[in-house]
């Protein structure tokens, strides 16, 4: 079959579905495609399943890209507290969990069905389980030809690319879009794995054994940056939210910072200890300090013991160093299988920041994770969806 459209949005998620119900919102025919059985599978997943949607305090300053003013115009525009009260309207119960991320109460799912009844709301029609076999250049716009549930010949005067990175393929994250890209000419940054956790060698995996599963509060800090959030240590190697948050900013054969006390000084702390009761046992005294098995293994590694009366000012000041500034030289990253997000992409020098659109190619857009635009963990990645959805479904609707 052939069918005339004025926009193709390529992606029902979490970027498309938003693009849509705004594209379509002044009559213009608008068609979502998706190869998946259902739209917005990674927002049901998300959050555990309670999809972290947006976070209060999102701005420009949360966000990786090649140029870090690109994101700014779409945050601006439409902003975390347009989606809160998009929500709000929905009547979908939230809570905010800590450091300003915004949860459902209930679901994940009301979300996409939120976005589901928006694109309803506008006639924005969606077909799934459909793969885009071709995309070729028409005469005024772009020519598809799609197979699967919806097979035929699509055209449409605008190109909407909202199929997001490469992170989770079991999920059916395909990294179409930077094909896409590199079919018109558009260029695309080096792209990796972001939001996840750091792998150990075969030694260290050893040497860390004895820890595995232990948690704590840390600052981690790595090229300049610096999360404090929890820090797990795995059978693999580090993930918890600090990790996570600095494997956006780590690059092979670097060292990440770890500060095991980031709230207090430790060798003012140390040495309260030592003046309390210095008949203690040093490595008893550090498990006041740090989680049990975690003080048991850096007191063996510092050659802690006997009594805390022993240990010298030096002495807990080279512990107080250790502490504040242990330095962990992670091998890799689990990569795209865990990822929560994909750095890098289509180059923001080639797009408008007000319009998504490609400066070379009027009438094709990129949205979303498929853009070179990543967010910290915590509700970013969906606020930048949202925004950059927007920045294009609007325009979209003026045409
Ligand atoms: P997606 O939501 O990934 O949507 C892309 C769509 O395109 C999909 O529906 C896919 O099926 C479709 N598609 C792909 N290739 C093709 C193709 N060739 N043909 C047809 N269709 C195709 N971010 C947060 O802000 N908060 C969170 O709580 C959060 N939790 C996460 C948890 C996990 C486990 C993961 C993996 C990610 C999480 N993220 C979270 C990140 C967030 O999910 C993404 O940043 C966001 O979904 C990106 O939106 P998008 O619309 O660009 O891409």
């Amino acid at each position: 079959t052939q069918a005339e459209f004025d926009t193709v949005i390529l992606g029902a998620g979490a970027a498309g579905m938003m693009c849509a119900a705004h594209a379509a919102a002044r009559g213009g025919r608008v068609l979502v495609l998706d190869h998946a059985k259902a739209p917005g599978e990674k927002i049901r997943i998300s959050g555990g399943g309670r999809c972290n949607f947006t976070n209060m305090h999102c701005g420009p300053h949360a966000f990786l890209s090649g140029n870090p003013h690109f994101a700014k115009s779409a945050l601006k525009r439409y902003t975390q507290w347009d989606f809160i009260d998009l929500v709000a309207r929905h009547g979908i119960a939230y809570h905010e969990k800590t450091l300003g991320q915004l949860f459902c109460d209930e679901s994940a799912k009301l979300i996409i069905a939120m976005l589901v009844e928006e694109m309803a709301k506008v006639g924005a029609e969606l077909a799934l389980q459909t793969e885009i076999t071709s995309i070729a250049k028409a005469e005024s716009g772009f020519r598809l030809e799609v197979a699967g549930a919806r097979r035929g010949v699509i055209s449409a005067r605008n190109l909407v690319v909202a199929t997001g990175g490469k992170s989770i393929p079991k999920m059916g994250a395909t990294g179409f879009g930077y094909r896409v890209a590199a079919q018109f000419g558009v260029p695309v940054t080096e792209t990796r794995a972001g939001l996840v956790p750091l792998t150990f060698d075969q030694d260290m995996k050893a040497e860390f054994a004895e820890i595995s599963g232990v948690a704590c509060e840390a600052e981690v800090s790595c090229a300049g940056a610096a999360f404090r959030e929890g820090l797990l240590f795995t059978h693999r190697g580090l993930s918890g939210p600090s990790i996570l948050q600095i494997s956006s900013y780590w690059r092979e054969g670097e060292e990440i910072t770890v500060n095991l006390l980031p709230e207090q000084d430790a060798f003012t702390a140390l040495r309260a200890k030592r003046q309390e009761n210095g008949r203690r046992d040093a490595a008893l005294v550090l498990g006041d300090l740090l989680p049990k098995r975690l003080a048991a293994k850096k007191a063996l590694s510092l050659g802690i013991s006997g009594k805390i009366a022993d240990q010298s000012d030096k002495r807990l000041r080279a512990v107080a160093e250790d502490l504040h500034r242990w330095r962990i030289k992670p091998i890799g990253t689990e990569g795209y299988r865990t990822a929560e997000v994909t750095l890098g992409g289509v180059d923001t020098d080639a797009l408008s920041a007000r319009t998504m659109e490609a400066r070379d190619v009027p009438g094709l857009f990129f949205i979303g994770e498929v853009v070179d635009v990543t967010g910290w963990l915590g509700g970013y990645n969906f606020q930048w969806a949202w925004s950059s959805g927007w920045a294009a479904g609007t325009e979209i609707a003026t045409r």
